[in-house]
């Protein structure tokens, strides 16, 4: 089939070069073309605008970093709404505002493009080893259109319901382990101020009924000290905003998640947008001056 690939981001470029390798023909885009470099010396083709990719593709992909970006994409100057056509398929994999892929599918499906909301799940790992989890919102006669490609990129797919359901799982997925990262931080901050071995803290509760995906994270990442970003803090202070934007829309009170889109504020206040999520941990170490370290670090 004809992709066209528009994010070539951590997760988007291993993604893409998996719709690249299973043989289908690709087309990429990127605000920075460096990104594509693997992606066209492995045969995919550079495109300048998403308009033209739509002209030329009859499945677009998206994996942006928020839905401004999305709608700078689609509806921007030559985005992909001035090259839709009839039957075509758009895809977004980015964890977007429900309310905002409602919105596009609403406008393409005046044109006749079918439009899926399919957010991940699984990290840069998972984009990288081609398992990411997909929560697929959309028809699901779309879904089967697009099932042979999606299936390149990840082994688990749900179809969740209605355009914007997958972005509804994958809100709330993001809301709780964010709140588990932060939860994780005050716990081996408390931990080492009262004497315990981080790594032996670690130990124990990976294997307890404290156990969460954020804490497994902290073998390769806070107790090495190794904040490079694989998912960015930013990305994390967008994605709690929109758990906590579903809660006002819905009149749920989210008072936890409330609490850690503060803490999110505040490490983004601080500068620390550009490193990996778990840097939420850095303010409380300076605060209270103890760092959760390994001692082999
Ligand atoms: P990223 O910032 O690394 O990549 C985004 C890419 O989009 C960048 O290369 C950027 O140049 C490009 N881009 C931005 N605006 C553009 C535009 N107008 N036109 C063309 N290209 C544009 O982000 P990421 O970590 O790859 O995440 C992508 C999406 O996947 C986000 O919505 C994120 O929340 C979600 N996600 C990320 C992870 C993770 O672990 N990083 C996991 C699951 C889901």
């Amino acid at each position: 089939m004809d992709v066209g690939f528009i994010g070539l981001g951590q997760m988007g470029k291993h993604m893409s070069k998996h719709i690249l390798d299973a043989g289908n023909n690709l087309t990429v885009l990127d605000l920075n073309k460096d990104a594509a470099t693997h992606l066209l010396k492995a045969g995919a083709k550079w495109c300048d605008t998403p308009g033209a990719m739509a002209r030329s593709c009859r499945m677009v992909i998206t994996s942006l970093p928020a839905p401004q970006d999305v709608e700078q994409v689609v509806y921007g100057p030559e985005g992909l709404k001035s090259g839709w056509k009839n039957g075509d398929i758009y895809v977004d994999m980015s964890t977007n505002s429900p309310a905002t892929i409602r919105r596009i599918a609403e406008d393409a499906g005046t044109m006749g493009v079918e439009v899926l909301d399919a957010p991940v799940s699984g990290g840069t790992r998972g984009a990288e080893m081609g398992t990411l989890t997909i929560m697929a919102g959309g028809k699901p006669a779309t879904l089967e259109k697009a099932r042979q490609v999606l299936e390149t990129m990840g082994k688990k797919i749900f179809s969740v319901g209605d355009v914007g359901c997958g972005n509804i799982a994958k809100v709330i997925n993001n809301m709780i382990a964010l709140t588990c990262s932060s939860i994780s931080a005050e716990g081996f901050v408390l931990g080492v101020k009262a004497g315990i071995d981080p790594q032996v803290l670690w130990d124990i509760i990976t294997i307890s009924t404290g156990n969460n995906w954020a804490l497994q994270q902290y073998a390769s990442g806070v107790l090495k000290g190794d904040f490079s970003p694989s998912y960015r803090l930013s990305l994390g202070y967008k994605d709690i905003g929109l758990a906590t934007q579903m809660g006002k829309g819905y009149q749920v009170p989210l008072p936890v998640a409330s609490a850690v889109e503060q803490k999110l504020v505040e490490a983004m206040a601080a500068g620390l947008g550009d490193k990996h999520v778990d840097a939420v941990i850095l303010r409380l170490e300076e605060l209270v001056n103890a760092k959760v370290r390994s001692k082999e670090k």
